[in-house]
């Protein structure tokens, strides 16, 4: 006998378990499904995100920069100390319960809104009626049905050909989060988001490390002015970083990783390393979901296709997050998850991927929304520009955190704000304040006019503003 929901949520990460909570908002009877195995093999919900993502990469990043202000700060501050250790057993101990936390959250969030979670695989089955059923394979075998189904199965991590993750020495995000001991020589390659904040906790922690781009622009998505001045601080920091390189073979053996490669000038090179992370992107991930047999339209990368509303080519079928297309962040595929509730309720959910902020963890952070001044240049788009450096702010210098700056891009004629840029402290959180004024279609001068508490970090938000305009207070 299959079990009837009115609802049902493949997978519990970021995007499935908002829209299973946000369905069962809305009155719906809901089931949620999810595979992933905490260690003693119970129940993980929360995904990528919670479990190998973000949550644990900010745990880890938390306690390498408290390590290094120790090492090299405190005495700034009259702080004597004896000599600084890491015990990475106990970082990697204190990440592994903050996962825990988090985890156990979401299972009570289920229980509080009435969500039943299945804990297993589900996967389409071709019912009797030519309709489909969900199957979940777990301690026991059960069959679902539902009228509305959303599929939330996320992404992994892309191997290099021929190289595939032992999690001992060729290691994805997942390896990366549970190295035991601070590698002597780290190589990472991609120096994207996962590979620059994986690199920076190594590095804090005392490794040398090396990060092979094939790219030739460093970090070519974020305003050139911006990658600039996070290249000197990672530069600064000595985070080794060699860009337009061409990756050859990888041999892997007891003693670490090769990788052989051709740098940029065109020249053979061996970069020998303890471990090596492999940072080259995710693909989504459909494995398992059994989607052929129901017809279920994938593109030529594997995500599943969906329209402007996350509906896939199957009738009272949705897809969000990494599983489809637009960028592959925790908060994007929230959003999506909440907007598909709301539609299955009648209502009109929407996602506005012109306002979803970016932000990179490393120190110091990088976020921005909106266009990037070449983005403008190539869209033809005519534009003023304001900066505002963090070495003229007050509670940056108070923190001893003065690196950076803060960009508006506004509108030549209407001074709307069309992007917003920061490298800088805690920018993460200063970003907000830019997504909120875009959404509401701000323009600069409404940010320059408004009240900023002194001193903080916000004013220099201000201040960038008043730079439209050429008319920065405090620069
Ligand atoms: P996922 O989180 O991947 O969840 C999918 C879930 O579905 C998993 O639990 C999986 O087990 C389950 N599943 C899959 N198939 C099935 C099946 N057939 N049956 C049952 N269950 C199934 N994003 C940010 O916004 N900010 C960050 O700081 C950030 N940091 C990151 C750091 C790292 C190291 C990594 C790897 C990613 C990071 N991301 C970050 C990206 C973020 O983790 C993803 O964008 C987000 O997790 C996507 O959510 P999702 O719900 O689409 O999929």
């Amino acid at each position: 006998m299959s079990k009837q929901f009115d609802v049902i949520v493949i997978g519990a990460g970021p995007g499935g378990y908002i829209a299973a909570i946000r369905a069962a908002q809305l009155g719906f009877n809901v089931a949620c499904i999810d595979e992933w195995k905490n260690e003693n093999g119970g129940p993980a919900p929360g995904g990528t995100c919670t479990n190998v993502g973000c949550i644990p990469s900010k745990a880890l990043l938390q306690s390498s920069e408290h390590f290094e202000h120790a090492r090299l700060h405190f005495a700034d501050h009259g702080i004597s100390t004896g000599e600084v250790a890491m015990d990475v057993q106990k970082m990697i101990a204190r990440k592994d319960a903050i996962v825990k936390q988090n985890n156990d959250g979401i299972l009570y969030l289920f229980k509080k809104n009435k969500v039943t979670f299945f804990h297993g695989r589900g996967s389409f089955v071709k019912a009797a009626d030519g309709g489909y059923e969900i199957r979940v394979a777990g301690k026991e075998e059960q069959t679902l049905t539902a009228k509305q189904i959303v599929i939330a199965t996320g992404s992994n991590a892309r191997a290099l050909p021929g190289v595939p993750f032992d999690e001992v020495n060729v290691l994805s995000n997942d390896g990366a989060l549970r190295v035991g001991a601070t590698p002597k020589k780290l190589g990472l390659i991609g120096a994207g988001v996962i590979g620059l904040e994986m690199g920076s906790v190594w590095r804090r922690l005392g490794a040398e490390v090396t990060v092979l781009e094939g790219m030739d622009k460093f970090l070519a998505a974020v305003d050139e002015q911006i990658a600039k001045e996070a290249k000197k601080a990672f530069d600064k920091q000595g985070l080794k970083i060699e860009m337009g390189v061409k990756i050859g073979e990888v041999q892997v053996s007891d003693q670490g990783v090769n990788v052989n490669y051709t740098d940029a000038k065109g020249e053979a090179q061996t970069l020998s390393v303890d471990k090596l992370i492999v940072s080259i992107g995710r693909t989504a991930n459909t494995i398992g979901l059994n989607a052929e047999a129901v017809g279920l339209a994938l593109d030529e990368r594997g995500a599943i296709v969906v329209d402007d509303d996350c509906k896939t080519n199957l009738p009272g079928v949705w897809a969000v997050g990494d599983v489809v297309r637009g960028p592959m962040l925790a908060h994007k595929a929230e959003e999506e998850g909440v907007a598909v509730a709301e539609r299955i309720a009648g209502q009109h959910g929407h996602v506005n991927f012109a306002t979803v902020p970016w932000v990179i963890y490393t120190s110091p952070e990088i976020a921005w929304v909106g266009r990037t001044e070449q983005q403008l240049k190539a869209d033809g788009v005519k534009y003023k520009a304001g900066t505002f450096p963090f070495l003229a702010n007050g509670r940056a210098r108070a923190l001893g955190d003065t690196t950076g700056m803060v960009k508006f891009l506004a509108d030549a004629e209407t001074d709307e704000i069309l992007g917003v840029h920061m490298v800088g402290p805690v920018v993460s959180e200063l970003i907000s304040e830019a997504v909120v004024a875009m959404e509401f279609k701000a323009s600069s001068e409404d940010i320059a006019r408004i009240c900023h508490a002194h001193p903080s970090l916000s004013e220099a938000t201000k201040e960038a503003a008043l730079a439209v305009d050429k008319r920065t207070l405090n620069f």
